[in-house]
């Protein structure tokens, strides 16, 4: 088993830490504190590096590398900001990936070039009010009309709702109850019949723009559907691609967390000493390296595992649970070696600690990985209807 990365990768790693600490670094506390979106000029230097896209296949305008690689770069960006990371994210990990593995050769033309030149980000809306971790609940529904699909229905929490170019909405073809009668249309912003609702205003992940997608009457054509009727098991299966990259956000929080308070650690003295001296906090932070390592091996292990297709459910619940809880802990952890510092804007650690709240719930909470996860232990399936 080699735990190594490639030459290209490390090189990779270390041009994208040097341009997030650089170009990233000065700007992420402006961008949460007033919760806008980054720079165009920074997310032009992305598209520059090859970083959007660089998942995608060459012959539509992307960099055809493997999972492991995005995710190499997302990590270094999400240790200054998951919001840095977001653009390589969605380009990578997100709804795009579906497009690519179940659209027709057209749908593939139409769309990953621009998501690839940064002209068109992707959201998905999946959750319903009453469908949320109970998604085969939903009831967003796509009726047959002349020539396309004429959708009603309600999502709510969608990451980049009023934001992103086009949505990857999942709905409800027919009568047939449960998962069999879900697919999924890819909807663009300016579709008639869809509308937005109010931005939600985060803990954290601020900068995030979210909110719901009200669909009334939208009509989209026939060649925007993705994915029919039955096939919900295919897009959780991509769904798993994106919850990699989840994991890699709180992962890299977890990495930035652990270097600030390293770092702080050393520089701050106490009673005549730097602190980094007293074993309490060598504690602390031995915990967090160590935590940090493990939720890295097991984010690594589940994108390496995706060589072949998709991630294994097993392999990317397991990442995303305990990177989910690494970022929680870690940056628990930074603020008490911060102490009264921790706890005021002046530093990271507080923005990094409400971000860490966010990654648990999106993408399917703990509870629900964990039952995935109990799943592949006991060899069956749970039915939490019966
Ligand atoms: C920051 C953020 C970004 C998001 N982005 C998106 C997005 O881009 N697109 C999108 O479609 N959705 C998005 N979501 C929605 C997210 O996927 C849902 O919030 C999540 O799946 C949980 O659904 P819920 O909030 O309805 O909680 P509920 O399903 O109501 O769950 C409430 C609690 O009950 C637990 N629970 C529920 N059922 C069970 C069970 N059977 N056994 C044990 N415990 C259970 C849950 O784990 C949770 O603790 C986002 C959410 C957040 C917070």
């Amino acid at each position: 088993m080699d735990f190594q990365l490639s030459e290209e990768q490390r090189l990779l790693q270390q041009t994208v830490r040097d341009f997030a600490d650089r170009e990233c670094k000065p700007l992420a506390a402006l961008w949460d504190r007033e919760a806008r979106v980054p720079d165009d000029r920074v997310i032009r230097q992305m598209i520059e590096m090859g970083l959007v896209g660089m998942c995608l296949p060459p012959q539509y305008g992307g960099g055809g590398q493997d999972l492991l690689t995005a995710i190499v770069a997302i990590e270094q960006l999400a240790r200054i900001s998951p919001l840095c990371a977001a653009a390589v994210f969605e380009s990578n990990v997100g709804p795009v990936r579906v497009i690519e593995f179940f659209g027709t050769p057209e749908q593939k033309q139409r769309y990953i070039p621009r998501v690839c030149r940064g002209e068109m980000q992707i959201s998905v809306g999946m959750t319903e009010a009453e469908a949320g971790s109970a998604l085969t609940d939903l009831r967003t529904r796509a009726t047959k009309v002349a020539g396309g699909w004429r959708v009603d229905g309600r999502k709510v929490f969608c990451t980049g709702g009023g934001h992103s170019e086009a949505y990857m909405v999942y709905c409800r073809f027919d009568e047939k109850a449960g998962a069999r009668g879900i697919g999924a249309l890819l909807i663009e912003k300016d579709t008639p019949g869809l509308s937005f609702g109010k931005q939600e205003q985060f803990m954290g992940m601020r900068g995030f723009p979210g909110c719901d997608l009200i669909f009334d009457g939208c009509v989209v054509p026939d060649e925007n559907l993705i994915v029919a009727a039955g096939g919900f098991g295919s897009l959780m299966q991509c769904f798993d691609i994106e919850r990699c990259g989840n994991a890699t956000m709180a992962l890299g929080i977890a990495s930035g967390a652990l270097e600030v308070a390293a770092a702080y650690a050393m520089e701050r003295k106490t009673f005549g000493k730097p602190i980094a001296e007293r074993q309490a906090i060598q504690m602390l932070i031995a915990d967090m390296a160590t935590r940090v390592d493990a939720a890295r091996l097991l984010v690594y292990r589940a994108a390496v595992g995706s060589q072949s297709g998709f991630p294994s459910i097993r392999e990317t619940s397991m990442a995303k649970v305990f990177a989910n809880e690494t970022a929680k802990a870690v940056t628990d952890m930074a603020m008490e070696v911060l102490g009264g510092y921790g706890y005021t804007t002046d530093f990271p650690i507080e923005r990094m600690l409400r971000d860490s709240r966010g990654w648990p719930l999106a993408g399917g909470t703990l509870q629900i990985q964990k039952i995935l996860i109990a799943a592949t232990v006991f060899g069956r399936t749970f039915d939490q209807r019966k």
